[in-house]
């Protein structure tokens, strides 16, 4: 049996100014050919469950291409086609299945439903291909997608801890199905909901009540069901929440379940919206806390859901009011970086840090901090995350550093990533367990790494891309009515 093994992923938010290129995607991890088994083998994403239930099998693998860009901007034509044709070809050379390894919301310059787009290509040259799919939690699920894969499974946490897990399943149900023992069918609803990601957290409500009860449809008997939160930060038609169940001949049984599930996601849609807290008071808030390590969350510069990640207004607001023993990660700025670098571990420096990136989709320029500090370590910014999520993966944050003010130790990275694992401080010299605070540019990611070590969290809304605040966004694209851009009170 040959198999082709892929992995295509990108988060779009369609309001980010960060430009997605190729090498952008190379910045994170992008691999052709043999180079994309020897990055993932081993890991704990979907496509290392892949490549492990293949070797299990004794298949003959092909992976044409292993690429996954931190969240921006829509993608660029060139990286896109250039990932896309990767996998054309290998299915042109003749397989008997595909598992693909895709997020979901993934928007391209030359194909808005980049992951329908891709998928209804293979089924037009290979019609009867079986193909295997997983998503992210955040996928806004077409009907292109649904209608051209045999069977596709989402994550069922967020953050994404079970990423193999979902692999797994998948790639099990399309092989029981090749062997003629299943007969997977999926069905599939929505609703006009535009779920805000800080509401999406698996461990509170209500997610965790949706999650619980797509397990237990799997547990009466079903092959899979995925309840999706969407990504709302992708103005495109089909974004929202939705989910997808699979039977075993069953259509009828796929899609009750799929319509039970979007019904309790409808009834309880006020609960997927965020309240505001003012910054200020927010700031003052945590500064009253005494147990520490207390978690900020500078929520909406999270890079990890498309952020420029060099937005200073919370940052200026907890120096402003004097927090101590502060430790933040991270802020993106090469430029800082280099100037850190030539003055060296152990000089005084005074930087206009961050701000480099105008923000026109929320009217907003790029407005840099001043601060003063000792440079206390310089770093290539390369780890191996031992944590939860992305387990095994090598990252780089490029050429780091950290800039100690006496009262906040800033990471400064010169490659975004989103702090979701304790190695964005250790690689960096910090130990996290004895700071006070951490002031971190993550939503909810954040969990997988820092949950256990925190003693209180608290979210501050500052400015940038991935706001919660929708009045700060136009909708151009969205399906409309939608809630909440629309008060809709029925589907
Ligand atoms: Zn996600």
């Amino acid at each position: 049996m040959r198999l082709v093994i892929a992995m295509m992923k990108h988060e779009t938010n369609t309001f980010s100014p960060v430009r997605t290129d190729w090498q952008r995607f190379r910045d994170w991890g992008a691999y052709l050919g043999p180079e994309a088994r020897r990055a993932y083998e081993g890991t704990a994403m979907p496509i290392g469950a892949y490549l492990k239930l293949a070797r299990e099998i004794g298949a003959e693998v092909v992976t044409p291409v292993a690429a996954e860009a931190m969240p921006s901007g829509p993608v660029a034509a060139e990286a896109y086609e250039l990932m896309a044709a990767a996998i054309l070809d290998a299915v042109r050379s003749g397989c008997d299945a595909a598992m693909l390894d895709l997020h979901g919301a993934m928007v391209a310059a030359t194909a808005p439903d980049g992951e329908g787009t891709l998928l209804e290509r293979v089924r037009a040259v290979a019609p009867d291909l079986p193909i295997a799919v997983t998503c992210d939690l955040h996928a806004n699920l077409t009907e292109r997608m649904v209608r051209n894969c045999t069977a596709l499974v989402g994550y069922k946490t967020y953050p994404h801890v079970d990423m193999h897990i979902v692999g797994e399943q998948v790639g099990r149900i399309l092989l029981r199905a090749m062997q003629g023992e299943i007969r997977p069918v999926m069905g599939w609803a929505r609703r006009p909901l535009l779920a805000q990601t800080l509401r999406m957290g698996t461990d509170d409500e209500p997610m965790r009540t949706l999650i619980e009860m797509a397990r237990a449809e799997e547990r009466r008997g079903l092959l899979a069901a995925t309840v999706f939160g969407g990504f709302p930060l992708a103005d495109f038609a089909d974004a929202g929440t939705s989910a997808i169940c699979i039977a075993d001949g069953d259509a009828a049984a796929a899609q009750g379940a799929a319509e039970r599930l979007m019904d309790a996601a409808w009834q309880r849609r006020d609960d997927f919206l965020y309240r505001h807290e003012p910054l200020e008071q927010a700031v003052a808030r945590a500064k009253a806390l005494m147990d520490g390590p207390v978690l900020l969350l500078d929520h909406a510069d999270n890079v990890g859901s498309g952020g420029t990640q060099d937005v200073m207004t919370v940052l200026r607001e907890v120096m402003r009011q004097g927090l101590e023993d502060v430790a933040v990660a991270a802020v993106f700025d090469p430029d800082a970086v280099r100037q850190m670098a030539a003055a060296g571990v152990g000089a005084r420096v005074t930087l206009a840090l961050g701000g480099r990136t105008d923000m026109p989709a929320i009217g907003r320029r790029g407005e840099p901090l001043t601060v003063t500090g000792r440079v206390r370590t310089l770093s290539d910014g390369e780890w191996v995350v031992r944590g939860p999520m992305y387990t095994g993966v090598r990252v780089s944050m490029g050429p780091s550093a950290v800039l100690d003010t006496g009262k906040v130790e800033i990471v400064v990275v010169s490659r975004h990533h989103e702090p979701w694992d304790q190695g964005v401080f250790t690689s960096l010299g910090i130990d996290p367990k004895t700071k006070r605070y951490l002031l971190l540019k993550s939503r909810i990611h954040y969990r997988a790494g820092f949950a256990a070590l925190a003693r209180a969290t608290v979210t501050l809304d500052g400015d940038g891309v991935t706001t919660s605040d929708n009045d700060r966004l136009r909708f151009e694209r969205v399906r409309r009515p939608i809630f909440p851009l629309d008060r809709i009170n029925a589907p």
